[in-house]
């Protein structure tokens, strides 16, 4: 179940959607308009929004950008047009995807469905057992979890995206601090901290030291 905002001015486009998205489990809200529309984003955020671009009071074009300069949620875009420019350039402010009316309602389903799982999967990094919650800063295994600070989570998401790729300390330092990499054995602080708290939810083995190498996240063998 996911809570949608359906921008669309369509009355009776708006409450087919509204019902086909509701019979699917998902909680809608219908706006009619731009500024009810983005009323109503701040008020009760979504977690996903289906914008029709031809409204009576904004463009979708400045919606868009509103949404996108406050916000991080999939955004699904209903377009009338077929010009393949439009389309470009909507998916680059922002659009993760678009459909072009008339549509058969349960691509539009199809393809909420689609984006939810997407962007659910982005939040989340796994190295088998282990799983990085990027959004909430915190690891897990099984039911034990445990947070970690911005830089501890950058180093470990860093490792997690290649399991078993081993990073040296420079190309940690390159990736993990944007500003001039720190001259102490900061990296070194971090890394200890990231083991302890690991060891702290049983998953201390996933990251290993591969001595004049560097470091890498792996699940451990029994
Ligand atoms: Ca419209």
């Amino acid at each position: 179940m996911a809570r949608i905002l359906l921008i669309e001015d369509d009355r009776e486009l708006g409450k087919l959607l509204l019902g086909i998205l509701e019979r699917a489990g998902h909680e809608v809200r219908l706006a009619e308009n731009g500024v009810r529309g983005l009323v109503a984003l701040r008020e009760n955020p979504p977690d996903l929004v289906v914008l029709d671009l031809g409204l009576p009071d904004l463009t979708g074009d400045e919606i868009l950008g509103r949404i996108r300069a406050s916000q991080d949620l999939p955004i699904l875009v209903l377009t009338a047009t077929r010009d393949l420019e439009r389309k470009v350039h909507l998916l680059r402010e922002g659009a993760d995807d678009y459909l072009e009316k008339p549509f058969h309602p349960e691509e539009l389903l199809a393809r909420i469905e689609a984006l939810l799982r997407r962007h659910a999967a982005g939040k989340q990094l796994a190295v088998g057992a282990l799983v990085l919650d990027l959004e909430a800063g915190r690891a897990r295994l099984g039911e034990a979890e445990v947070a970690l600070s911005p830089r501890e989570l950058a180093i470990a998401a860093l490792l997690a995206r290649r399991p078993g790729r081993v990073y040296s300390k420079e190309e940690i330092l390159n990736a993990v601090w944007e500003e001039a990499a720190p001259r102490s054995n900061a990296l070194e602080v971090h890394l200890a901290k990231l083991r302890a708290k690991l060891g702290e939810i049983g998953a201390g083995g996933y990251l290993r030291t591969v001595r004049g190498r560097g470091y890498a996240l792996l699940e451990p063998r029994e």
